[in-house]
């Protein structure tokens, strides 16, 4: 049967929930970031009237304010994130219990068990956006497709506070012509290989010889193939088993690759700190780490090691040091890391693995990252710094 699927996009999110909460915000250019001083800070979201000045997200500071210098650059608070996007998501929630989250901002819905009760996918998708803004403030771009992939695709197609409806009917007419990497899972080499095979556009990857695609990019090229012909069979994840949570990681593909023992220091520490936060927010230990390297050109290996449980930065990032130090050859450039703590459990349960000076160190490590937490919750997340967290701006949560 043929599947209605939304997929809901929050127009640059951390910037429109700061704007939701100080209105004042919500007509002078501004941004989210690191503070104007660390110049190297990047921008992680910016307004509708800091984006008619050319400011995109990732850009350094410096650059953007050589762009508009009289921008306003709000510091980031993503407790606050996570509460408005499961607020949006309770939204969402209304309407069917297919809600997958993708990232903080970014939701499939599967609607078709929905339709009689609500109305067509676009009208649903209408009344969602409509309820969003009144509701939340904020503004969300919606796709209407019959699969994930198309779906996805169109909420980027016209945004802010926009519907767009891709169906069997004008699919080719509405993306063949778009470039490549408008695709989801096509990345900037994935683009480049195919640019090199003669092919720039979507509607290029739909024709394309199955098996030139595959031999070329394996299995990851007889996907494109299926997604460009509109065939992605991907259903969308119920949020009942999304709560239970298996695993937490935290990943980011920097700038510009790293090298020197001291930058992949601060990148695994910046990680880990996500990760081990995280952890003591859902009141779990981990008793696995697990490090993933990707360099430029995509070869990605990923490392686990089982530990003491612990929900401690320091032990996290040490474990995954270490699996850093013995698993990459020392001064490969590293183009994205990701730390993940798996086999969870919960804080109060009984650890089994209990060696006496391990677990004593680790207890005076979470009774420090504890005391973080409470100062970081009492007078927000920019009074504690931990020593060269210069990655702390561009982390986001995984996606593969
Ligand atoms: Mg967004």
């Amino acid at each position: 049967m043929a599947r209605t699927i939304l997929h809901c996009d929050c127009n640059g999110f951390y910037a429109s929930v700061e704007c939701a909460l100080n209105p004042s915000l919500k007509y002078i250019p501004m941004a989210v970031g690191g503070s104007r001083e660390n110049r190297h800070g990047i921008i992680l979201a910016k307004n509708e009237s800091a984006k008619k000045f050319g400011i995109v997200t990732a850009e350094t500071i410096g650059s953007a304010l050589k762009k508009c210098p009289n921008l306003t650059i709000v510091p980031p608070h993503h407790d606050i994130y996570e509460e408005y996007s499961e607020r949006v998501n309770a939204i969402y929630r209304d309407y069917t219990e297919q809600v997958e989250k993708f990232g903080i901002d970014e939701s499939w819905l599967d609607v078709t068990g929905s339709l009689k009760l609500f109305g067509s996918g676009e009208e649903i998708a209408h009344i969602i956006k409509e309820r969003v803004k009144k509701e939340i403030g904020i503004t969300i771009s919606v796709g209407v497709s019959f699969n994930k992939v198309f779906a996805k695709l169109g909420s980027d197609l016209k945004k802010p506070d926009a519907v767009t409806v891709l169906s069997e009917d004008n699919y080719r007419e509405k993306i063949y012509h778009l470039p490549c990497d408008m695709l989801l899972y096509v990345g900037r080499n994935t683009a480049m290989g195919l640019k090199a095979l003669g092919i720039n556009t979507i509607g290029d990857i739909a024709s394309a010889d199955e098996r030139l695609l595959s031999e070329r990019f394996g299995k990851h090229g007889k996907m494109l193939s299926l997604y460009a012909k509109g065939l992605d069979s991907d259903p969308v994840k119920s949020y009942l088993d999304e709560r239970e949570v298996k695993s937490i990681g935290s990943g980011t593909t920097f700038p510009h690759d790293l090298t020197t023992a001291e930058e992949i220091k601060t990148a695994i520490y910046s990680l880990s700190d996500t990760v081990a936060e995280k952890l003591r927010a859902h009141r779990l230990k981990c008793s696995t780490v697990q490090l993933t390297i990707r360099d430029k050109d995509f070869n990605t290996i990923t490392r686990q090691k089982g530990i003491t449980p612990t929900n401690a930065l320091h032990n996290i990032a040490t474990e995954c040091l270490s699996l850093f130090n013995t698993r990459w050859e020392a001064g490969k450039p590293v183009r994205m890391l990701t730390v993940t703590a798996a086999s969870l459990s919960d804080t109060d349960s009984p650890s089994q693995l209990s060696i006496f000076d391990e677990e004593e160190k680790s207890e005076k490590h979470e009774k420090v990252d504890a005391a973080m937490d409470a100062i970081k919750q009492k007078f927000g997340d920019s009074l504690v710094f931990r020593a060269g967290n210069m990655f702390a701006e561009n982390k986001k949560n995984t996606r593969e």
